[in-house]
């Protein structure tokens, strides 16, 4: 994942520098990420794995 710019599923924020605060949620061989801040808001929705249809 060096060097790639990944961009918050929920705020839409975007990173290009590693932060190793962000989480990653693989839903169907897919990666999504969640900023710092969503990803703590909404960690236990993550754990849960909740459907995507639940993010939008
Ligand atoms: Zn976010």
């Amino acid at each position: 994942m060096l060097g790639a710019v990944r961009t918050c599923l929920r705020c839409a924020a975007v990173d290009d520098t590693d932060d190793p605060a962000w989480a990653l949620d693989r839903e169907g061989g897919e990666n999504r990420w969640l900023c710092p801040d969503c990803a703590r808001a909404h960690a236990r929705d993550i754990e849960a794995r909740l459907p995507p249809e639940w993010w939008s």
